[in-house]
């Protein structure tokens, strides 16, 4: 986990946008585009159920705080609700109800039987100790009571949370059970320790799936990786393990920023060598084997891939015009805007799509998941290979639609998402 030390870019209006309303623009399109069924149209325009638990926790001081926590859940007709929680001092409503959105739009992309939901805790985990951060995510699970469940609702990492705070979701999960059906209730929670339960390959699983997508497109398009550029922004769970994943493909990462500073070395940084770094210091700030930079430097250093792998509405009518790369390869969830997405578009600047690129974390939650359900331990190769097989059918499914409807990435990957879920939604129909 990555722990966030300065939110000054957050105060700066960017993520003041209403990300629900891109949502809703991306999806419009999309729906216009394939002219997708009127009623299915509306069903999946609205999200099913959204809480919001207000609860208090005892601090180190003996005193009392309430936190807000948010768990939103968009649609469920391809199987359980599936998405992670996010502590951070932007996370609202709008910002859940996307979130979950994107999680049902992604479980159809990879043909996992899971919809989507998101949630999360509005405040900032850097200021407070581990023993009330466990309180915090105990007192929010306990709040959250029958509303997720291990068939039901199924949280994960997100920004801010880890395997640690999932092995306390789980924990006071399982508290909460009867005694005698405590042990089949594992998989209530995924990216959970090894030890507790959790998937060999889940901690670089979304990692793994972007270099498995840009590995794809370099493929279709005759790119060398090897010698490539790449520029990394957010360098914590998914930033740092593309950027140490890309490595071995002798691909080059020339700039990072995150929440503690920019990094600029056109000879190269050593991600593995950072990574030592940011463990020890929080953040890339003051890493001395590469030169300090400003975040509009960072924006137009030239490189060939650009993985934004941090927070949303990043690449914008402001910052899209000043990339200076071939590929956008999306980490994050919504790091592009729509008026970001017209303007790579008119560059020619290629684009992978978050619901598509970002997709490994949740695939191998659903391993995890299957893993829990069976009691079975899969090795690395197992996961790994049946991860690569899956990103592979779902990047040439989004081509494919890319190709057939003449349009954007983006746009491909909801038809391919959206044609799915009509299929299903209008199979079963409405009850009663
Ligand atoms: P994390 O908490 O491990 O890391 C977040 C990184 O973003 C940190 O390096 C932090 O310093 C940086 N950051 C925060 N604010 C910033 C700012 N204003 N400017 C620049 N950098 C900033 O989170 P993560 O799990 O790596 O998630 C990153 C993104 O990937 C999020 O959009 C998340 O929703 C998405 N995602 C994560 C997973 C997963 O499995 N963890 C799966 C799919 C998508």
């Amino acid at each position: 986990m990555a722990v966030i030390a300065d939110d000054k870019k957050l105060s700066s209006g960017v993520l003041q946008n209403n990300l629900y309303e891109n949502v809703n623009r991306q999806f419009n399109k999309a729906a216009d585009l394939m002219d997708l069924d009127s009623s299915v149209r509306d069903r999946l325009s609205k999200t099913t159920n959204e809480i919001t638990v207000n609860f208090p926790v005892r601090m180190d001081s003996g005193k009392l705080e309430m936190f807000t926590g948010h768990r939103v859940q968009h649609c469920d007709v391809l199987g359980p609700y599936k998405g992670g929680l996010r502590y951070h001092p932007a996370v609202n409503i709008n910002e859940v109800r996307a979130l979950a959105t994107w999680m049902t739009w992604k479980g159809a992309i990879t043909d996992i039987p899971f919809g989507g939901a998101k949630g999360g805790i509005q405040f900032d985990p850097s200021k407070y100790s581990k023993l009330e951060l466990e309180r915090i995510t105990r007192r929010f699970t306990f709040a959250l009571g029958n509303n997720i469940g291990p068939e039901y609702d199924i949280p994960a990492p997100d920004v801010n949370t880890n395997a640690q705070i999932m092995a306390w979701i789980l924990d006071t999960y399982l508290s909460m059970m009867p005694p005698h059906e405590r042990q089949r209730c594992s998989h209530v929670v995924t990216g959970k320790p090894i030890e507790a339960g959790g998937s060999i390959g889940r901690d670089k699983a979304t990692g793994q799936g972007v270099v498995f997508s840009i590995v794809e497109w370099a493929k279709d398009k005759g790119f060398n990786l090897d010698g490539a550029t790449y520029m990394v922004q957010g360098f914590g769970n998914v930033g740092s393990w593309v950027s140490k994943l890309l490595k071995p493909y002798g691909s080059k990462l020339v700039a990072v920023e995150d929440a503690t500073g920019v990094i600029i070395n056109s000879e190269g940084i050593d991600p593995d060598d950072l990574t030592i770094y940011v463990k020890a210091n929080g953040g890339v700030g003051g890493y001395s084997k590469a030169k300090p930079g400003d975040h509009e430097t960072f924006i137009k250093t030239k490189a060939d891939i650009f993985i934004p792998a941090a927070l949303e509405n990043q690449i914008t009518a402001e910052t899209a015009p000043l990339l200076n790369v071939q590929l956008v390869a999306e980490g994050a969830n919504g790091p592009t805007n729509p008026d970001g997405d017209k303007i790579l578009v008119e560059r020619g600047i290629d684009l992978l799509p978050d619901i598509l690129c970002n997709s490994g974390g949740v695939i191998v939650s659903y391993y995890e998941w299957l893993q829990n359900k069976r009691s079975e331990f899969w090795d690395i190769e197992e996961v790994d290979s049946k991860l690569e097989k899956r990103m592979k059918k779902a990047y040439i499914k989004v081509r494919d639609a890319a190709r057939n409807y003449k349009t954007d990435w983006r746009t491909a990957a909801y038809i391919v998402a959206l044609s799915r879920l009509e299929t299903v939604l209008k199979e079963r129909g409405i009850f009663p």
